[in-house]
């Protein structure tokens, strides 16, 4: 695509402050004349038989029409008989690997500067296939599984996100020296892509040093790619080099190329309906969206402005520790456009 092509796109804009902070994402690009269309969806009040969730068939086959979509944060009614929302569109559309950039954001100070990493972890095995069962009264079971697969499709997208985003390592976390046969294939169907990709240099790092690694010095990293347990805590780590999860943007990546972006964070009910919701995760997760269509000069323009206001420091949320409002600070970054 190019930046003129109009793009239909689906947008869940979700629970609590995910309706306020949904708009000021459709307020921004409308401002910067972002040439997409939203088919808005909600989460249903009573369970699709069809999904087995409070998710319609119908929002689902709105992101398997359009490939794309935008997503906020979704809280899961309690009760019996339902998919977690969550798992729902893990499962149906096959979302094999979450994307997460992380980067310093000028002028709001953490303990770390230059943090500008992206961590992507495999999102459908590992130790999350629910394999897990009782051998005998007092031994319990944990299948940890690891496919060629899907080892080999998410460093596929992890080398083609280097190249394709300016990068220069992929660095593969493992602990290949106890979890052999597992993480010993998913590194080797690391070093299997890494050769096809003699541009990007390759690294395999152990998850221990890794922690140690990215506690010291981030801005030692550039790519990373890892197992789903790894990635889930991985991820988590990183979100907290940069100020925690209210700023981390993410990005699913499904079978067929669809791309489900979405804020790390929960629909934050203490604070659901005040306007004091920051959106910025939920807009840098539109800007990773606005770049997987490649919309790179709007992506551009849109996180400059966010991050210049962000900078200057005279419209910031509370959770930032300032006092504006989400609207003030919206339009605060629509002037920065
Ligand atoms: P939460 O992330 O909603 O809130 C944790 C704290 O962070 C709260 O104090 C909240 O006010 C604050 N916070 C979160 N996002 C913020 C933002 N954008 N601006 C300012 N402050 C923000 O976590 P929780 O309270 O554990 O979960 C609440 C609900 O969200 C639950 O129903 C949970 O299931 C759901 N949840 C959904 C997702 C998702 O859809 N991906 C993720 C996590 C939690």
């Amino acid at each position: 695509s190019s930046d003129s092509t109009p793009i239909r796109a689906t947008l869940f804009p979700g629970d609590g402050i995910g309706p306020e902070i949904a708009d000021s994402v459709k307020q921004i690009f409308k401002a910067a004349d972002v040439p997409i269309e939203w088919e808005e969806h909600y989460v249903g009040d009573q369970i699709d038989p069809r999904t087995q969730s409070f998710l319609t068939w119908e929002s689902l086959e709105s992101v398997r029409r359009n490939g794309v979509g935008l997503k906020g944060p979704m809280a899961t009614p309690i009760g019996k008989g339902h998919r977690s929302l969550n798992l729902t569109l893990r499962k149906e559309l096959n979302l094999y690997a979450n994307v997460r950039p992380c980067y310093s954001l000028p002028g709001y100070k953490t303990r770390y500067d230059g943090v500008n990493l992206i961590t992507i972890r495999e999102n459908t095995e590992g130790e999350y296939s629910g394999l897990e069962h009782q051998v005998v009264r007092g031994v319990v079971e944990s299948l940890k599984i690891i496919t060629r697969q899907a080892s080999l499709r998410v460093a596929e997208y992890a080398f083609h996100y280097a190249k394709t985003n300016g990068r220069g390592r992929v660095s593969a976390i493992h602990k290949a020296n106890i979890m052999q046969k597992t993480d010993g294939l998913f590194l080797k169907c690391c070093r299997e892509v890494a050769e096809k990709y003699p541009e990007i240099k390759y690294e395999e790092v152990v998850i221990d040093n890794c922690c140690m690694m990215l506690v010291k010095n981030p801005a030692l990293f550039d790519v990373l790619v890892m197992p789903n347990l790894y990635g889930d805590i991985i991820s988590d780590l990183c979100a907290g080099l940069i100020g925690g999860l209210g700023l981390t943007p993410s990005l699913n990546i499904g079978e067929g190329g669809i791309a489900l972006a979405e804020a790390v964070h929960g629909s934050a009910p203490d604070i659901a309906g005040k306007n004091l919701a920051n959106p910025t995760a939920l807009l840098l997760s539109s800007v990773s969206m606005l770049r997987h269509l490649n919309f790179n000069d709007k992506a551009d323009q849109i996180q400059s402005a966010i991050l210049n206001t962000i900078a200057e420091g005279k419209y910031r949320t509370a959770d930032l520790g300032g006092s504006s409002s989400t609207t003030d600070f919206t339009k605060a970054i629509c002037d920065h456009l």
